[in-house]
């Protein structure tokens, strides 16, 4: 691996110039600006475990294309065990960073893009395949960043790409030269975009024959002219302005992923960096098959993020003196029980996992979106009971200017103390981290990131077997077993 650690991935940050906007204005270095850094810390923890032999058997693993050790976050998954340890690592990655570390959104992508272009290959004799072998083999060998590029911004969303009024509203090819591809249009909420080397694009939903050119995948450096890319706001991002500030709540990592919008204004691909034109069966399964590998994600790095919090709410009970009340025991076991049920249903969609054709496995995609569904309310759940035990002076507590004041700072250290002997900054600080973590930005993402619960639903519900469930029924009761209408399963 190219890049070998945390500093060497940050300092690989420097050496590319994409253009990245923030407040109207041009941001030079991601890695220092107050509004990025943050994320790009998350993001060097992946590379950091993976240098770690305390980790190497999670953070790690043998590329199936060259036998050469690689990042975890490159590799195609090869059996139930790779599944297993995908979801062990985000765990201990949420654990450590207590927020989004962004990788596994190329890491998904990755996954998908290699099983689904071998099943064109199957039927259209296309090369795809071989030429996306190539590419990852670079992105193995180098250990690059990719941020999964799907989410379009849809315009009017009673409309599909081809019948939009503005044609850009989903990212197409405007152009086919004899050496490459022109594309046009955005992507939003990427995920890790302005800390990446390189942007995987993949259609955002199943189309049909009339939007050919919006059956698009690819890969682009993320500084491809053409390409600028807009830095999201986050909840209390102004309080981000000095680094390592104790406001901010995590003063060395984000709030979320940190996330931006990518617009594509006719930036050219080469051929061998495409690996979908037009192939619009296939793109449904695609992003079926990307969703359900991030949506199995959900339920390791939040409960990773859901471990923290219970932490944080535990030491400050300590702080307060309310440790041993029942009620607060109880809250908190409540917070655990949640949070590895959570877990189980990672761990269960990748356990039931199965090989695609080409050898890439999948995880079990009714388990992985009943796993998203459950972190739409499991997390803020635990955010509830995490907000009830810590109290209101959340809301209240005065910033770190006043608690370092000459003047005041005496007043806020006598005031908001708790039991003798622990500082009254600690208190301070659990309570910005709680803050900041059950907060707006926070929340949205587990509500919407990886699919709103809508989505899930709809594929729990099609995925349900009804027409089964309705047949163990009838057995029992020994009713015959007549074919009806679909609408009654
Ligand atoms: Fe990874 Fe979780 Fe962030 Fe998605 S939300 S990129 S699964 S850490
Ligand atoms: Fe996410």
């Amino acid at each position: 691996m190219k890049i070998k650690n945390g500093a060497e991935y940050i300092e690989s940050l420097r050496k590319i110039k994409p253009v990245i906007y923030y407040k109207g204005e041009r941001i030079e270095d991601v890695t220092r600006h107050p509004a990025t850094a943050p994320h790009v810390r998350a993001a060097a923890m992946t590379y950091a475990l993976a240098s770690d032999d305390a980790y190497g058997d999670v953070a790690t693993a043998t590329s199936h294309l060259t036998g050469r050790t690689i990042s975890r976050f490159t590799h195609v998954h090869q059996n139930v065990e790779d599944l297993i340890k995908k979801v062990k690592l985000l765990r201990i990655l949420g654990q450590k960073t207590g927020t989004c570390f962004q990788r596994c959104v190329g890491f998904d992508g990755i996954n998908a893009v290699y099983s689904v272009v071998y099943e064109i290959d199957q039927k259209c004799g296309t090369d795809y395949f071989e030429r996306f072998k190539q590419w990852l083999i670079t992105i193995q060998d180098e250990n690059l960043m990719v941020v999964g590029a799907m989410t379009d911004p849809k315009g009017d969303r009673s409309k599909g790409p081809a019948d939009q009024p503005d044609p850009d509203q989903y990212v197409r090819i405007v152009e086919r030269r004899p050496d490459g591809v022109v594309i046009r249009g955005a992507k939003l909420h990427m995920t890790g975009a302005v800390n990446s080397h390189e942007i995987l694009v993949m259609p955002t939903t199943a189309m049909d024959e009339r939007s050919k050119d919006y059956a698009v995948v690819c890969a682009i450096p993320v500084d491809a002219p053409g390409i600028t890319m807009i830095f999201g706001r986050q909840a209390s991002d102004d309080r981000r302005d000095k680094l390592e500030r104790i406001d901010v709540g995590k003063p060395s990592f984000g709030a979320v992923g940190g996330e931006a919008l990518i617009a594509f204004e006719d930036v050219f691909v080469p051929n061998e960096r495409v690996f979908m034109d037009g192939e619009t069966e296939f793109t449904g399964s695609l992003v079926y098959r990307f969703a359900s590998h991030h949506r199995a994600n959900y339920g390791a790095c939040k409960t990773g993020l859901m471990d923290v919090l219970t932490g944080a709410v535990s030491y400050l009970a300590q702080i307060q003196g309310t440790a041993k009340a029942s009620h607060v025991r109880d809250k908190v076991t409540e917070m655990i029980h949640l949070s590895e049920t959570l877990y189980c249903s990672s761990i269960a969609c990748s356990a039931e996992g199965w090989p695609t054709p080409s050898g890439a496995y999948m995880v079990d995609t009714m388990l992985a979106n009943v796993c998203k569904q459950n972190v739409t309310r499991f997390h803020f759940e635990v955010a509830r009971l995490a907000l009830d035990l810590a109290g209101g002076f959340i809301a209240t507590l005065p910033s770190q200017y006043d608690l370092e004041s000459e003047e005041v700072g005496h007043l806020v250290k006598k005031y908001f103390s708790g039991v003798k002997d622990i500082p009254t900054e600690e208190r301070i600080k659990i309570a910005r981290l709680i803050e900041a973590m059950t907060g707006g930005t926070a929340l949205v993402e587990s509500m919407h990131g990886a699919g709103s619960p809508q989505a899930q639903r709809v594929m729990i519900f099609r995925e349900g077997d009804l027409g089964k469930k309705i047949k163990l029924a009838k057995a029992l009761l020994g009713i015959p077993q007549k074919e009806r209408a679909p609408e009654n399963g």
